[in-house]
């Protein structure tokens, strides 16, 4: 019985402790911001994608056809994500680019809603929602990053070279 006993309780303490080593990783980001604080700082809709995970409508986003060069940041933390170059004309009526602007920027989380298996892309830094990632972009890559303009602020190149 004692036995038993002793099973149940290591087995109780090990599902606690990876029930704590999950919630550091949660919070793993550097930017952490309460909800209430982000919906002050952002405008509705970019509140709605990159807090709520929502999804702008097709065609509607000011980011889709704009051929300028200079960087996509994330709209709420202003962490560089996207550059110019990187991107292309998907025909998917999102902007899209085939690599991130570097191998920190942004973190992958896998996104089974709707009754889909898809890779849900964030912002490293804040986590906040930038839209998903697909394996059907062009070379070099193969990859799509299919992003919400909401969630993005460009940064045109002669800003940049001001800093
Ligand atoms: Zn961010």
């Amino acid at each position: 019985m004692k036995i038993f006993k002793l099973l149940f309780l290591s087995l109780f303490f090990f599902s606690c402790s990876q029930a704590q080593e999950k919630k550091v990783e949660e919070s793993k980001f550097e930017v952490v911001k309460t909800d209430k604080e982000w919906k002050q700082e952002l405008d509705p809709e970019s509140y709605k994608v990159l807090c709520g995970g929502e999804t702008e409508r097709a065609f509607t986003g000011k980011y889709l056809y704009n051929k300028a060069e200079g960087v996509y940041a994330c709209a709420a933390c202003k962490n560089q994500l996207f550059s110019s170059t990187t991107k292309f004309q998907s025909g998917s009526g999102w902007p899209s680019f085939f690599d991130q602007i570097n191998d920190k920027a942004i973190t992958e989380k896998v996104d089974n809603s709707y009754g889909m298996k898809r890779t849900e892309i964030l912002c490293a830094k804040c986590g906040g929602h930038l839209g998903h990632i697909f394996e059907d972009g062009p070379a070099p890559t193969g990859l799509r990053y299919c992003v919400n303009s909401v969630s993005m602020t460009f940064l045109p190149k002669d800003s940049l070279q001001n800093k």
